[in-house]
């Protein structure tokens, strides 16, 4: 479980792996936005990692290295979003096979595992990992191909035991992938604890600027059969991040360690704030040590407990729905982990196909001032 000799993600970061561009000096990398790269008179590449955009770039490389290093792994692989990084991992799986997934997670993940799954002849099973026993029981019993889980998870953000859901993955032979998006490499890493693959909604927190959307796998193994798989699909379906996404996003993770601090220090504020709320029925966030999973997650998160949480307004889906049109300042708007703060009504979102329950309001908590976003809080509560 120790990290090993990767620097720390601080020094990493605010030096973009330590690049220097060997063509200027600069300490910024260039934006080398070319689809194509030329070959001389032998027909021989000029440069032999260049040759086709949708097989690499400069900027996706370096963003590559940063966020392996970060996450302790073999080889990272970025995609054109979160999705395509989900949709291909996933992919793996053939006809007959069987695939055990985490219930109440990212409705989108949900929602395409079903199609998916149906779609390939892939058997699939929906369980709660956070009830540790049962869902190694349902591993044990169903000797599923590949186990995902995502923690802490959105929006119930449940936390999982990464460690023992590995063993039980691994006594069955099956692939364990840990969706780790709302905790970020900053403060877990799940290879570390066992995983086999973790994945990362990169258009949230690590990149953080909501301006790019972008997805990446980093594995364990780099000559697994399903790292293999990954690696075919993201060269020949080409779901791969653009030049310039990557190049924004290298930007915004040299800021990613000082961002999360400041957003956990903020989201504990509002978490012990609203737990303490007349109009507050519950508030869920790992932080607290009143929530369920609280002491696993301090386990298995190192400073901080992350910037998502979701709570639940006293009353039902218009108490929940006036809260939201009451915030001044806090925008309205789905997605997570960009500097500015975002509320969301999931049950508007995801309907009543899921248990998500309607006075739930999910909040993910930016890099505002934290009495700034309290007054705003109590402001919109003390107006339903
Ligand atoms: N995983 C989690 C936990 C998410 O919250 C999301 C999106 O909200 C995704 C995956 C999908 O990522 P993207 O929107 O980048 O495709």
């Amino acid at each position: 479980m120790s990290k090993k000799n990767q620097p720390d993600p601080a020094t990493l970061l605010a030096r973009a792996g330590g690049f220097i561009d060997a063509g200027s000096g600069g300490v910024v990398p260039p934006m080398q936005p070319s689809t194509t790269y030329v070959r001389d008179e032998a027909y021989e590449l000029m440069f032999p990692n260049n040759s086709y955009g949708r097989d690499q770039n400069d900027q996706v490389r370096l963003a590559e290295s940063i966020i392996c290093q970060m996450e302790d792994g073999a080889e990272s692989l970025l995609f054109a979003s979160g999705m395509a990084s989900i949709s291909t991992v996933l992919g793996y799986l053939k006809a007959g096979q069987k695939l055990l997934i985490q219930n109440e997670i990212y409705w989108g993940t949900t929602a395409w595992v079903r199609r998916s799954c149906e779609h390939h002849g892939v058997a699939l099973i929906e369980a709660n990992s956070a009830d540790t026993e049962t869902f190694c029981a349902i591993i044990a019993a169903e000797k599923p191909d590949l186990v995902f889980i995502e923690t802490p998870s959105n929006p119930w953000l449940r936390t999982s035991d990464i460690p023992a859901i590995s063993k039980a993955s691994h006594a069955v032979g099956a692939v364990f992938v840990v969706d780790a998006t709302a905790a970020t490499p900053v403060l877990s890493q799940p290879l570390l604890l066992g995983a086999d693959i973790v994945m990362h909604s990169v258009t949230k927190a690590i990149n953080g600027h909501s301006d790019v959307i972008a997805g990446v796998l980093t594995c364990k193994d780099a000559n697994s059969a399903i790292w293999e798989h990954v690696k075919t699909v993201r060269h020949e379906a080409g779901a791969i991040l653009s030049p310039n996404s990557a190049w924004l996003l290298i930007r915004g993770m040299r800021t990613l360690p000082l961002r999360i601090e400041r957003m956990c220090s903020n989201a504990m504020a509002i978490a012990q704030h609203l737990e303490n709320h007349e109009k507050i029925e519950a508030v869920w966030y790992p932080g607290l040590s009143s929530f369920e999973g609280h002491e696993l997650a301090a386990q298995q998160m190192n400073g901080g407990f992350g910037y998502l949480m979701s709570f639940l307004v006293h009353g039902g889906k218009a108490e929940a729905l006036k809260f939201c049109g009451e915030l001044k300042g806090i925008h309205r708007a789905t997605s997570l982990g960009g500097v500015e703060s975002l509320v969301e009504h999931r049950h508007t979102i995801e309907g009543d196909v899921t248990a998500c329950p309607e006075n739930l309001v999910r909040l993910s908590v930016g890099i505002e001032s934290a009495s700034d976003l309290i007054a705003e809080l109590d402001g919109a509560l003390s107006r339903i």
